[in-house]
């Protein structure tokens, strides 16, 4: 089966055809980097990067920018709250560093620790809004050349009646009454379309650059555009972000780079549900967040915080909840059991039909599901499936190593996407040592019951430990 995906623009599952085959290029919508990002953001990046990843599976080449928002009014008024001086300079001659730098480095830095740690792989690049000033420029002056902005109050604004497809992502209609009416801000309600702000004229107490169109700084939508314009091409085949980054900010992109190119901006949108808490969007604005440092100071595991993040369907809404995060950790914690017992087997002998079979359609079947707009849970039970023949399989004695091997081979090759296995051999040795340093830790800080459920988990997981006057030795039982 080919790979298809729902398009939020047209609304249905489309197959995916990329405008140069064999090559996938995206972009989607990265952080403001103000704060930490919490994990409902991390939901969204979780999703792109099984995305990214499903599609190198697949045998495309993946190019995949995600936009760092370093300029933006919270980071502004943090700046000033600092007595940092506002004047970034002249755009056309960008310096090297600048003075917003100051407050948006460690939690750009921040950010990038915590999706190593979530397993989020590398995208190919990761422009920076500020270091993009001149593009912002150039493309704002093709839009004015065309007449579709006017300036008010040293501002320019798009005039979305100009664009008669305005509303084609999101459904919004036009409403006639509101022709003419602006605003300033980059977020605003659902049922509130307008012109929105391209560049924002300076005014007293903002950050701002010396250009072109005066001195001021751009508006968050034009920044997305003028960015993906210049590294991906005028129309590529992929952009994604969160169900909120529909409208007004989606919505806006197409307006701006379509009107500009007289071309189709992008051939599939793709938005991921929101994680949510209690019945409402986890966001910082709610103060229902948790960060990723928040959970492993709980003591939760980035990796099965990954898991419980993408085990659900992008496009179903996830209820974050302490109960799902342990069920994702069982869950795992089945695959990871497995594979240790797997390892031991030495039995010789050939793959027999059954297995093959069984290895051969379980193979098919996660492929299908995630060519199926990407149906993790769906491909997950199929893992599960695996996992139970092959628990049966050893608990009989029929399984050989060349059989081992083979489903092996299976569990590592889908999580070339998943990416929640530890990394071989070695690290599931490392995961056990790890768990026995912190039984030593916490006998000697007499907590007895973490030493005791320790001892009882690597047991149930058929490690046995014995503790000698030369320190804790462990086997497999
Ligand atoms: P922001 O830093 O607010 O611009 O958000 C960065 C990305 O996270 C965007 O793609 C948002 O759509 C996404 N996002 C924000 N809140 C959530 C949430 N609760 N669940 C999933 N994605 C979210
Ligand atoms: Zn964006």
């Amino acid at each position: 089966m080919s790979l298809q995906f729902f398009n939020t623009l047209t609304r249905r599952k489309e197959p995916f055809e990329p405008i140069h085959p064999g090559q996938a290029r995206m972009y989607t919508c990265g952080p403001t980097v103000y704060n930490h990002a919490h994990i409902g953001n991390f939901r969204t990046y979780v999703f792109e990067d099984l995305l990214r990843r499903h599609l190198k599976v697949k045998g495309h080449r993946v190019t995949h920018v995600m936009n760092i928002t370093d300029v933006e009014d919270k980071i502004i008024r943090e700046a000033c709250a600092r007595g940092i001086e506002l004047d970034q300079g002249d755009a056309l001659n960008p310096p090297e560093r600048i003075p917003l730098d100051e407050v948006t480095e460690p939690f750009l830095a921040a950010f990038h620790d915590d999706r190593r740690a979530l397993r989020i792989e590398d995208a190919e690049s990761y422009p920076r809004a500020t270091r993009y000033i001149p593009q912002m420029v150039a493309l704002i002056r093709k839009l004015m050349e065309k007449g579709l902005c006017y300036e008010s109050e040293g501002s320019i604004y798009f005039s979305i009646q100009r664009f008669p497809r305005y509303g084609c992502l999101s459904g919004h209609r036009l409403d006639s009454m509101k022709a003419g009416a602006r605003v300033d801000q980059d977020e605003y309600e659902k049922d509130d379309a307008r012109d929105f702000v391209l560049w924002k004229g300076r005014r007293e107490g903002e950050a701002f650059w010396k250009t072109e169109l005066g001195e001021g700084r751009p508006g968050w939508h034009i920044e997305c555009s003028a960015m993906a314009m210049e590294i991906l091409g005028e129309s590529f085949d992929i952009h994604c972000g969160g169900e909120d980054n529909i409208f007004p900010h989606h919505e806006n992109e197409i307006a701006q780079s379509e009107c500009a190119t007289g071309k189709r901006f992008v051939n599939y949108w793709l938005h991921s549900r929101h994680l949510m808490v209690e019945g409402k969007k986890m966001a910082k604005s709610e103060g229902n967040f948790f960060t990723l440092r928040d959970l492993i100071d709980k003591g939760h595991d980035a990796i099965t915080i990954r898991f419980a993040l993408a085990r659900q369907h992008y496009r179903d809404s996830l209820n974050f909840t302490f109960e799902g995060l342990k069920a994702a950790g069982e869950e795992r914690r089945r695959w990871t059991d497995l594979l240790l017992r797997l390892e031991e087997i030495t039995a010789p002998g050939a793959v027999s039909e059954s297995l093959r079979d069984a290895v051969a359609n379980s193979d098919r079947e996660i492929e299908a599901a995630l060519d199926e707009d990407l149906n993790t849970p769906q491909a997950i039970a199929h893992l599960h499936e695996l996992t139970t023949e092959a628990n049966r399989r050893i608990d009989s004695g029929e399984m050989t190593a060349a059989e081992s091997a083979a489903v092996v081979g299976v569990f590592r090759k889908w999580d070339s996407v998943f990416a929640v296995l530890p990394e071989g051999r070695g690290s599931l040795d490392a995961e056990i040592e790890a768990l026995i340093e912190e039984r030593l830790a916490a006998r000697k800080s007499r907590n007895f019951a973490r030493a005791d459920q320790i001892r009882n988990d690597l047991a149930a997981r058929g490690i046995i430990l014995e503790d000698t006057a030369q320190g804790t030795r462990w086997k497999r039982g």
